[in-house]
């Protein structure tokens, strides 16, 4: 009998083990920020038709599950960028992901798909967040990329010194590569949009969902194939679009970083809020 209550307990034991390392389910929404009204193509589609322009939706993305609240990038709200690219539709940022029932300050996790002024510039609404990015990103953007030779268009200086400010409080990690940072959220290089730009992969319950953000700019890239128009490696970028196809069950769930189509293509939620699934 005592056996029998042992090899029960360490049956359980096991079970509970087991269920507490099956990530979490999470439910994954894209959020709608502001719209630049009028790009052209080609400067998102390599080969692009230059004389067709669409009104490009800038996009936050949150996770929830597990006890968490991770937004995947920040969005923009300093003036300077309004008053350059005078956004329609604009929400602030924390504003937009209160539309999708999550207060900012209860945003757990932000991860910085890159260091551009759209997708980073909002991180100090997230009070509360613990942020990820690449150390090799960090590196980059706050080092080489201001000596001669280097690269820094769409690098705004307060963002990088945001984030050192943030890691000298301790709450800045910086990822090496393909990692899984939190349990069912792994995150991937190769995309190479920025110095080391990543993606994100989220399980989900439609299976696993790819939040590619700039890696692929519009549907357009992975249907036809074609490199983002803003690329440190053309090469690089494919194959990064060829291993998101690799990481889900069905192409659908690969969310490009500023297609307008997301927000047909998903239930809506609440204004400029869908749902992936
Ligand atoms: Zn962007």
């Amino acid at each position: 009998m005592r056996t029998l209550t042992i090899a029960t307990l360490s049956f359980l034991g096991v079970a509970l083990t087991a269920l507490a390392q099956t990530p979490p389910q999470y439910e994954v929404y894209a959020i709608r920020y502001a719209t630049l009204p009028q790009f052209p193509i080609s400067a998102l589609v390599k080969g692009g038709d230059a004389a067709v322009k669409i009104d490009v939706p800038c996009y936050v993305w949150l996770i929830r599950g597990g006890g968490r609240n991770i937004l995947v990038d920040s969005g923009f709200y300093r003036p300077q960028f309004m008053k350059q690219w005078k956004p329609a539709d604009f929400v602030r940022p924390d504003e937009a992901v209160a539309r999708a029932g999550v207060k900012a300050a209860d945003i757990t996790d932000l991860i910085i798909s890159h260091a551009h002024w759209d997708h980073l510039d909002g991180a100090d609404l997230f009070p509360n967040a613990q942020i990820w990015i690449q150390r090799d990103e960090y590196v980059y953007y706050t080092a080489d990329a201001w000596q001669s030779g280097g690269k820094h268009g769409g690098i705004d200086p307060a963002d990088m010194a945001y984030l050192l400010r943030e890691n000298t409080a301790g709450k800045l990690h910086l990822v090496d590569g393909e990692q899984e940072i939190l349990p069912g959220i792994r995150v991937y290089t190769g995309g190479r949009h920025t110095f080391a730009s990543q993606y994100v992969t989220v399980t989900a319950k439609p299976g696993t969902i790819v939040l590619a953000s700039d890696n692929v700019y519009l549907y357009q890239n992975l249907d036809k194939h074609l490199p983002i128009a803003q690329t440190f490696d053309e090469q690089s970028n494919l194959r990064a679009q060829e291993t998101m196809k690799t990481l889900v069950k069905d192409p659908r769930l690969i969310i490009p970083g500023h297609d307008p189509a997301v927000l047909q293509r998903f239930p809506k939620v609440a204004e400029g809020v869908v749902r992936i699934e």
